[in-house]
């Protein structure tokens, strides 16, 4: 795939809408400085900067706390420049503020989404966006799977130009789809199987194995046989599950910790291919993590990949109970430096964070259901408005 890079447009004393997710929680700012790149470049191009992010789901409502005058003034602190903001997001009070931009000027934008029409994908707001602009720059890998007004429908009025983060983001997760090195290895964990069974089901065709664990890991178990208890689980999944199986190499864990309740401390070993190791009583058990033989054959196969995808923790990773496996899988990836390997997924950032790993890895990614999207395979709209292949 190949998109319409910002480096081919010619930007001087023009007025860029510069598309970006600072949809950040207080304590975090990793997506602001994720862009800084492109603001810079911008910059140095004597562009005039009109910055559109959405933060929240509050759908054609003006909610206070929701607001972009926080993230602007995060903004302003990183880039030690004045940032301006306005209370609105479109008509006349906005199509002023731009007026009065010089080149190399921030203005800030109010949050996209208390407009009804953007998650509506309407052409009218679309339009009276574009009447703010030139040409629009889409930074927002991270939103790419939902079509919006701001980088959808407006691709009817003007030029989409793709973002330096948004072009490094599908360069990187690129690699994995298209001629990985090989062995390629796929971890996938995490809490729901609905989440991630697309790009499952698409990397177990092009990885050369697919190690699960986790809640999703449950469903495999149980497709195998495994009696799982209480164990988080999706009925609708098994049969996919057990089909994915059959036909690819994925891999579920075969002994687990288990708990009655990711709360409890009175832990367990279960190992379903030998009972002897197994110290569980037959009870009303929850799989908190991946068990120790499962850990040391899911290290085994890390340390001989040449490409690695790691996205969702192997097991409830917030008590120190559980964080045994992802906390060794996250060691483990990191300790292969002749494989590329890419990390994604907000808890699982989280995780790598709290294990003082993210340095260590070639790249990680911001992105969750986008990236899992566009490895699963699926066409992103977000995405096609700056295709040129
Ligand atoms: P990411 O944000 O990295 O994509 P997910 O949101 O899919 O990851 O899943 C993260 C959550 O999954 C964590 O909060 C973790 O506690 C939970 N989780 C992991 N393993 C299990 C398990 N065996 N049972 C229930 N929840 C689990
Ligand atoms: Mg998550």
């Amino acid at each position: 795939m190949q998109l319409r890079s910002l480096k081919q447009a010619d930007l001087k004393g023009k007025r860029v809408l510069l598309l970006v997710d600072y949809d950040v929680p207080a304590s975090d700012d990793t997506r602001i400085r994720l862009t800084i790149p492109t603001i810079e470049y911008l910059r140095q191009q004597d562009a005039k900067i009109i910055i559109l992010t959405k933060r929240g789901r509050p759908d054609g409502h003006i909610v206070e706390n929701l607001r972009t005058d926080l993230v602007s003034q995060k903004l302003q602190k990183l880039l030690n420049r004045p940032v301006t903001k306005i209370n609105t997001t479109i008509g006349r009070e906005a199509e002023s503020a731009v007026a009065d931009l010089n080149e190399k000027q921030i203005l800030m934008l109010e949050n996209s989404r208390f407009l009804a029409g953007e998650g509506k994908n309407d052409p009218k707001t679309a339009a009276a966006m574009s009447r703010l602009a030139d040409l629009v720059v889409n930074d927002q890998f991270s939103i790419a799977h939902r079509a919006e007004a701001s980088r959808s429908a407006i691709a009817k009025f003007l030029p989409v130009y793709a973002g330096l983060n948004l072009l490094l983001e599908v360069k990187m997760l690129g690699k994995l789809i298209a001629n990985p090195q090989r062995p390629f290895v796929a971890i996938i964990g995490g809490a729901k199987i609905s989440d991630k069974l697309p790009a499952i089901q698409n990397l177990s065709k092009i990885a050369d194995i697919v190690l699960v664990g986790g809640g999703v890991a449950n469903n495999f178990l149980k497709a195998a046989g495994v009696d799982i208890a209480k164990s988080y689980q999706d009925e609708n999944y098994i049969r996919l599950a057990k089909d994915l199986m059959n036909h690819h190499q994925i891999q579920h864990p075969f002994d687990v910790i288990a708990a009655t309740s990711p709360k409890s401390s009175q832990t367990c070993t279960l190992n379903v291919v030998d009972p002897q190791k197994s110290t569980c009583p037959d009870d009303n058990l929850m799989f908190l993590d991946i068990g120790p033989d499962t850990i040391k054959l899911y290290t085994t196969v890390i340390a001989k990949a040449k490409t690695i995808f790691w996205n969702g923790p192997m097991g409830v990773f917030e008590q120190p109970d559980f964080a045994t496996g992802t906390k060794t899988i996250a060691q483990a990836v990191a300790a292969n430096k002749s494989a590329v390997t890419i990390v994604g997924g907000g808890d699982t950032i989280a995780a790598i964070n709290k294990f003082k790993l993210a340095k260590q890895y070639d790249y990680v990614s911001a992105a969750g259901g986008a990236a899992l999207d566009f490895l699963g395979g699926k066409k992103l709209p977000g995405l096609l408005p700056m295709m040129i292949k």
